[in-house]
């Protein structure tokens, strides 16, 4: 909505990396020696537009793994996979209040709450293709690095530490197992969810991805059509509901966007039709957000007028 010069645009984002600098708290994930040994003081950020544009400041191509963030993108290809019917019968759309990884299937049917909490992604993951054109590995990678417009990578040491201190997602894909949300043994779609949360990349990417998004499935550089409106329309819709986990209610307050987090300290968010913003700072708040991440969403939103529900 607002109307400025490029200059003018980077300055401000410089000043905001400034700004959050002064910011305070929280930790580094320890869940795995890659992000426990990670500095805590880089901070990237990046604003994408669907005319192809890019704003960056700090430190912004500085590579980190996606982590939980590719949880809205494996539930686009899961949709595009299957339909929404097809894979709503298998994970449900509610907002859990719960913590991401949260031991949390539906009693009666044994569906995950959602597809942005650990049990619900480990779902969306298992529902994607393997074809003649790529293992299902492959073809999640590929629907990242055609959302970015580069070839993205898994990081190999990443993928095997995720592997290694993965056993309460094991059992989140067993149980998932036990009552057919995955069908036979979970352990390829465990090893898939791991690989996809190595998959390195920037501010500059997270943020072109989101772009893509906004511009409804279309990636604004490359023209190339990657994603149908109607799955746009769902994983925004979801990420807007479930996407910032058990702070998802305040977030839509504060800063009124469809987003997502991941515990490298990434977050991605997005207003339809216009931009994406993506942040990156190592520590985390008691959900698992990046605390510089959604100050400077928060800021950003107010800043910019990028609320949906402000109406002058
Ligand atoms: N790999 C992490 C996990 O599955 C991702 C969690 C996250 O980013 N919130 O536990």
């Amino acid at each position: 909505k607002t109307k400025l010069g490029p200059s003018v645009i980077t300055e401000y984002l410089q000043r905001v990396v400034e700004d959050l600098r002064e910011v305070e708290g929280g930790a580094v994930k320890d869940s795995i020696p890659a992000l426990a040994n990670a500095d805590p003081n880089p901070i990237g950020i990046a604003v994408a537009t669907v005319d192809g544009a890019i704003y960056q400041a700090g430190d912004s191509k500085q590579e980190f793994c996606i982590q939980s963030i590719s949880k809205a993108f494996t539930y686009a290809q899961a949709l595009t996979d299957r339909g929404m019917d097809g894979v709503f019968e298998k994970i449900d759309v509610e907002p859990s209040g719960d913590a991401f990884n949260e031991i949390s299937l539906q009693p009666e049917t044994g569906r995950p709450a959602n597809p942005m909490i650990n049990a619900g992604a480990i779902a969306a993951t298992s529902l994607v293709k393997n074809t003649a054109h790529g293992t299902r590995r492959e073809r999640i990678l590929r629907l990242y690095s055609r959302l970015a417009g580069r070839q993205l990578r898994i990081n190999k040491t990443i993928h095997a530490q995720e592997n290694r201190s993965g056993d309460r997602n094991r059992a989140l894909g067993w149980l998932l197992s036990s009552r057919d949300i995955i069908e036979g043994d979970p352990t390829n779609a465990l090893e898939d969810y791991f690989a996809q949360c190595s998959v390195m990349l920037n501010c500059v990417d997270l943020a072109r991805m989101g772009a893509t998004l906004a511009a409804g499935g279309v990636n604004p550089l490359s023209g190339e059509r990657v994603l149908s409106t109607q799955v746009v329309s769902d994983v925004l819709s979801v990420m807007y509901t479930c996407g910032m986990y058990d702070d998802a209610g305040r977030w839509a307050l504060k800063v009124g966007l469809p987003a997502k987090s991941g515990v490298a300290g990434g977050i991605i968010a997005v207003l339809p039709g216009q931009l994406a913003v993506a942040v990156f700072s190592p520590p985390l708040d008691q959900h698992g957000n990046s605390v510089r991440g959604v100050a400077a969403c928060e800021r950003l939103s107010q800043d910019l007028d990028l609320h949906f529900a402000r109406t002058e």
